[in-house]
């Protein structure tokens, strides 16, 4: 189960946010006293711990809300006069941040509100846990410092435990390498009125950025010249992100549900091992600041918050009887990548069941899931499930990153799901920068291995640029892979209904990233009903 972080308090009896017991508004001069005897919450020493509301509005990086529970969810925004000055143009000191939730846009209602405290120590975000809402309800928020407002978000609870539930909405989305293209495909989210939104890795790309293509002589921070290695530059590089309109109206519009893959990191890392092989100290202080910029920029709660290098980010949310998605992840705790990482034919490496994707924990947990009696067991993940292989036969090569280069682990999830009779497994991923739609097997080369579920991966926003309907690889998979029933190469992301009865997905994709304002439509309507994984594609 999700566990919340503990009430952060200043003082005796000052609550730093508001709650189901606790949900009267500080003004900010009562809160500015209390930070006098509480440095070791600001960062700063005590004498010098002073408010400093910024002249400019602050709220660039938009604002956005995460995690829903029943009762609970979490609003984020993070302050910036300037997202592309260091710092986000932000002067050292502390900013009471006051927090207001509405049961109308119109803030009309106020059903709860509070403060808390946003410091250069946290890269000046806020993440608040609000508690006691009601179940299954939509909810509107907002952040007000001095008399800036921001734009005002739309956030809504999960149902009651074990509440019938008729239908989920729900979006997937990967792969948003801002200079590769436009984020219209967030267009799209921002007005699909969803109830929950995944985003399954690679929010940013680590890489040097070149002034060309899509966004050449678009606003840039300085540090957006080089590789990512320290705690700001990884804060710049998610400004730059959050500085998208489009970004930031999918955030607005729904709760996010956040994963990490590689490249929030360094491409294709895996537990202490970078892509280029650093020491593994060195790597690990590096995956330090990555851990702790990708905590202060998303929606997530503050128990998330790494502890130097451990970031413990896998967790479930339920929705009523309906459906469980298990959000994992696969790089902190996996073995090094088999035979050198790459393209690899399948060979003792890959199937040595002492290698594992998950770490042995975390495996178990996801074993334990599988037992829930919801109609629905979703794994929400980085990397495909089903092998994505090109060529057949002796020509057969498969990804050692994703979980073809780690097949015992397939084979104790997948088995483990079949042992305890789970409910319509299905799996939905990023990372490959196109849609696949493939059938979970436990063996891909044994043809009568039985179909245990339906994996969707979505394209990228982003990453990738324009891409086409069909490209070479995709022409490769379709040979090589007689699992896989659907391929696209364009940009965009995967919007479904669930219901008791069926699961529904739209492809939705876009002709160009690489100029804006493309419209977005769908490709294909992919549906897999209750009670067998069986793939339905119109
Ligand atoms: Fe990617
Ligand atoms: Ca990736």
């Amino acid at each position: 189960m999700v566990r919340r972080g503990n009430d952060v308090s200043i003082g005796r009896d000052i609550s730093l946010r508001g709650g189901s017991t606790r949900r009267q508004f500080l003004t900010w001069s009562a809160l500015v006293g209390a930070l006098a005897f509480t440095p070791e919450l600001t960062g700063i020493p005590a004498a010098n711990a002073q408010s400093v509301v910024p002249p400019d509005f602050p709220f660039r990086l938009g604002v956005a809300s995460g995690d829903p529970l029943p009762d609970s969810v979490v609003l984020w925004t993070r302050l910036a006069t300037d997202p592309f000055a260091p710092l986000g143009g932000m002067n050292p000191g502390v900013v009471p941040v006051q927090w207001q939730i509405a049961a109308d846009e119109k803030f009309g209602r106020i059903v709860t509100q509070g403060v808390e405290l946003a410091t250069k120590f946290d890269g000046w975000s806020v993440h608040v846990d609000v508690e006691g809402l009601e179940p299954a309800r939509e909810y509107f928020y907002r952040f007000l410092v001095g008399a800036h407002a921001s734009t005002v978000g739309r956030t809504k609870t999960a149902p009651a435990p074990g509440q019938s539930l008729g239908r989920l909405d729900f979006a997937w989305a990967s792969c948003q390498k801002w200079e590769d293209g436009f984020f219209d495909a967030y267009k799209d989210v921002a007005s699909s009125n969803l109830d929950v939104v995944f985003f399954l890795g690679d929010y940013i790309y680590e890489y040097a950025i070149k002034d060309e293509g899509a966004r050449a002589g678009k606003a840039r921070p300085d540090s957006a010249a080089r590789e990512t290695m320290v705690l700001n530059d990884y804060r710049d590089r998610y400004a730059m992100y959050k500085a998208d309109e489009n970004l930031a109206a999918a955030h607005a519009s729904a709760p996010f549900v956040t994963t990490f893959d590689d490249h929030e990191v360094d491409n294709n890392w895996a537990s202490q091992i970078s892509q280029d092989d650093d020491d593994p100290k060195q790597f690990l202080l590096r995956r330090a600041d990555a851990f702790k910029a990708w905590w202060e920029n998303m929606p997530v709660r503050a128990n998330l918050r790494p502890s130097g290098p451990d970031m413990k980010v896998y967790r479930r949310f339920s929705f009523g009887d309906l459906v469980d998605f298990s959000v994992l992840d696969t790089r902190q705790y996996r073995s090094d990548q088999a035979n050198g990482d790459g393209e690899h034919a399948q060979n003792a490496e890959t199937a040595d069941p002492s290698r594992t994707i998950t770490g042995a924990e975390q495996e178990q947990w996801i074993l334990d899931g599988f037992s829930s009696p919801s109609k629905w067991n979703f794994l929400a993940h980085q990397t495909v499930i089903s092998d994505l292989a090109r060529g057949l036969d002796a020509d057969r090569k498969v990804g050692m990153d994703p979980w073809s280069g780690y097949e015992a682990s397939r084979h104790r999830i997948l088995d483990g799901a079949r042992d305890r009779g789970t409910n319509n497994v299905a799996s939905i991923v990023g990372d490959i920068h196109r849609t696949i739609v493939s059938e979970l097997r436990r063996d891909y080369q044994d043809q009568v291995s039985p179909v245990v579920g339906v994996e969707i991966a979505t394209t990228s926003i982003a990453s990738g640029k324009d891409g086409a309907d069909v490209d070479t690889t995709g022409a490769a998979i379709a040979h090589g892979s007689p699992h896989v029933k659907f391929g696209n190469a364009r940009r965009g992301y995967l919007r479904a209904s669930l219901t008791p009865s069926e699961w529904r997905s739209e492809v939705r994709v876009l002709d160009a990233v690489s100029t804006p304002g493309n419209a977005v439509r769908t490709a294909a309507t992919v549906t897999v009903p209750d009670g067998s994984p069986e793939i339905d594609l119109r």
